[in-house]
């Protein structure tokens, strides 16, 4: 179970709190906290898994090679990072870019699901698998869940590969841009129809039929997660 520190007035407040963080062993390695970035009301946040080594420099989240794709992207879309919010499952980076540990999870989700509560996205965006199965709170894989509306506390939650996947495999980058184009379209949706049936024009990613389904392939189902 992780601490509950309490609500906090504001990002700057929660920043503040947070300090010169000692709370896990990451803090040894990192050479600098990676908060967040972008605005303190964004209507979608997206959510990373850690920071790399630039952004570990830097003190900015996706300001690397994976960064300047989900600049592009947004681009695409009409939308510049500074018009969304940027955070990161755990706010240190863990060293070699090993995948982080339960405990640095648990010792970051505070402070995570406090910003999620300060900025009051009307979409989550999940990038890749770590923050997926955080939000959603499920063991079921990325590659079923990418591209379509799940929901975290009744808060509309897209999945999608995450960028610096695509930079390996050139088959995830088509995904990725038909993602953003869904994201666009749930954005609309979410936030012009207050009370309405949300999300229900939104173009979901194809499901494989039963016989062509394997463990890999995009599903049906749609995730319930809770964040709080
Ligand atoms: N990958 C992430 O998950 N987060 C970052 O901030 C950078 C790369």
């Amino acid at each position: 179970m992780s601490v509950d520190h309490g609500h906090f007035a504001d990002l700057e407040d929660l920043r503040s709190f947070i300090g010169d963080c000692q709370r896990c062993p990451l803090a040894s390695t990192r050479t600098t906290l990676v908060f967040g970035v972008g605005r303190p009301d964004a209507d979608v946040m997206f959510i990373g898994e850690g920071p790399g080594r630039n952004e570990d420099l830097k003190g900015e989240p996706f300001v690397g090679a994976a960064g300047q794709l989900l600049d592009e992207l947004l681009g695409a879309i009409g939308l510049h990072r500074s018009d969304v919010y940027i955070a990161n499952i755990v706010k240190c980076r863990p060293p070699n870019n090993r995948d982080p540990e339960p405990i640095e999870i648990e010792t970051c989700t505070p402070f995570l699901r406090e910003q999620i509560r300060l900025i009051d996205p009307s979409v989550i965006v999940t990038l890749g698998k770590f923050a997926t199965q955080w939000v959603l709170r499920t063991d079921v894989g990325i590659t079923r869940l990418r591209g379509r509306r799940h929901e975290a506390d009744g808060r509309a939650v897209l999945p999608i590969f995450h960028p610096a996947a695509a930079l390996y495999d050139q088959s995830k980058r088509g995904v990725l841009s038909d993602d953003f184009k869904r994201l666009k379209v749930l954005l609309d949706s979410e936030l012009g129809s207050a009370g309405a049936d949300r999300g229900a024009e939104v173009p979901q990613s194809p499901a494989a039929t039963d016989e062509s389904r394997d463990a890999d392939a995009p599903g049906a189902e749609t995730v319930q997660g809770t964040l709080f």
